[in-house]
């Protein structure tokens, strides 16, 4: 399935981006995580540390010299047999592919597993990967739902103490102060990036499918971030030098796929039913902080207080009251979108309990909205394209 796209003849620069993409699907289906079987090889043996959605402090984990990787399920190309048989029907899939992966030897590269407090689901499997694999480092890290420094702050920064400390006794460096504004100075370069992409998107979304930046943002999830600047950079220098022309479609922002992902063609598919997606929240760690994190003075207080800050609005996250209706509102007003698409995982809890709060404030807005439920492995997408192409069509007729 190929998004469509309005290139003119002859566009040197559409080479050079087709070899990008390229580059970042074969990390996409590098279900097997060879690419981090072969960064091991070449780094003498470094370790790699995992973490689920949705938040890590990747800045940690490259400072004790070591290569953080996302884990985000096994989308559609993994089939599911060991790991149905450890969960009940009415969960989402994220976690029966995981579990998959550890079972079939896939995530064996992997020296530790950071499980973050996303919701009860990934605090579980915390528990289950102790039992399946003694023999892996395992974190569950708790984030803090209190952002009051001397609560929260307190406990988020003895949490982040406590993972430095583990990840010395793993066989990482020690993330001394002057390693760890090293690592952030380099997240921080990739914040940037990613944002500055999003941007050029909503500038002139025909210039950045979304089904391409997916894939470039996504490849942060297991190249080095050193690497994935690069990579950042090229992609946009040739959105930059694009002449790709504007066509006929509406312009939606996404919400709801910050933890499980959906499949690449559920995305092609919202495009080819006239779709612009023009803001999503998929992999969100991408864009956790809004802004820099400091790099002068503590720089753990620094990236304590970045999260206390200015995270972003998630479903997993508990803020007061009408703030994540606000935000969302806020964002599509921003994102000079014409409509909202909830787009849930099947039995995500997080996602599905704060809908009908942040449908509201966008139906009090009288921004259109629609919404559908999918699952990583959905593979029928005739339905969806009829109801994202009707809510397409019927923004534009408005
Ligand atoms: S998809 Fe939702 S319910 Fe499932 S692990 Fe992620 S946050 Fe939890």
């Amino acid at each position: 399935m190929e998004t469509p796209v309005n290139a003119a003849a002859g566009d040197p620069t559409e080479s050079l981006r087709t070899a990008l993409v390229e580059r970042a699907d074969a990390l996409y289906r590098d279900v097997d995580f060879n690419c981090i079987r072969e960064w091991k090889l070449q780094n003498g043996g470094a370790k790699a540390v995992g973490f689920l959605p949705i938040y890590a402090p990747r800045e940690i984990i490259h400072a004790a010299g070591m290569l953080p990787v996302g884990v985000l399920g096994g989308g559609d190309a993994v089939e599911i047999v060991k790991g149905d048989a450890c969960f009940q029907s009415y969960i989402c899939h994220l976690p029966r592919s995981v579990v998959e992966l550890g079972l079939n030897g896939a995530l064996d590269c992997l020296d530790g597993m950071i499980f973050p407090s996303t919701c009860d689901v990934i605090r579980n499997l915390s528990g289950m990967w102790q039992i399946l694999f003694p023999n892996c480092y395992v974190k569950y890290l708790d984030m803090p739902q209190n952002y009051q420094n001397h609560i929260g702050g307190e406990f988020f920064e003895r949490e982040l103490s406590l993972l430095i400390d583990d990840l010395e006794k793993l066989g990482g460096e020690r993330a001394t102060p002057q390693r760890l504004r090293h690592s952030i100075a380099l997240y921080n370069e990739n914040r940037r990036l990613v944002e500055e992409l999003y941007k050029l998107r909503i500038h002139a979304p025909w210039t950045v499918p979304s089904s391409e930046l997916y894939l470039i943002v996504r490849a942060g999830m297991l190249l080095p971030v050193e690497e994935h600047n690069k990579l950042c950079k090229q992609y946009i220098d040739a959105v930059r030098a694009s002449a790709r022309r504007p066509m006929d479609m509406a312009r939606v922002v996404l919400r709801g796929c910050f933890c499980e992902q959906p499949p690449l063609d559920l995305i092609k598919t919202l495009e080819r039913s006239g779709c612009y997606i023009v803001d999503d929240d998929w992999m969100i760690v991408s864009r956790w902080i809004d802004g820099d994190v400091s790099t002068e003075g503590d720089p753990l207080a620094n990236l304590v207080q970045a999260f206390l800050q200015r995270s972003p609005a998630c479903p997993s996250l508990y803020l007061q009251k009408g703030k994540k209706g606000d935000a969302l509102v806020e964002a599509t007003r921003d994102a000079r979108a014409e409509g909202v698409i909830f787009s849930a995982p099947s039995f995500c809890d997080p996602a599905l309990l704060d809908q009908p709060m942040t449908l509201a404030a966008v139906k009090n807005a009288q921004i259109p909205c629609t919404s559908f439920l999918f699952a990583e492995n959905t593979g029928q997408f005739q339905t969806i394209r009829e109801q994202a192409g009707t809510f397409a069509d019927a923004i534009k007729l408005s």
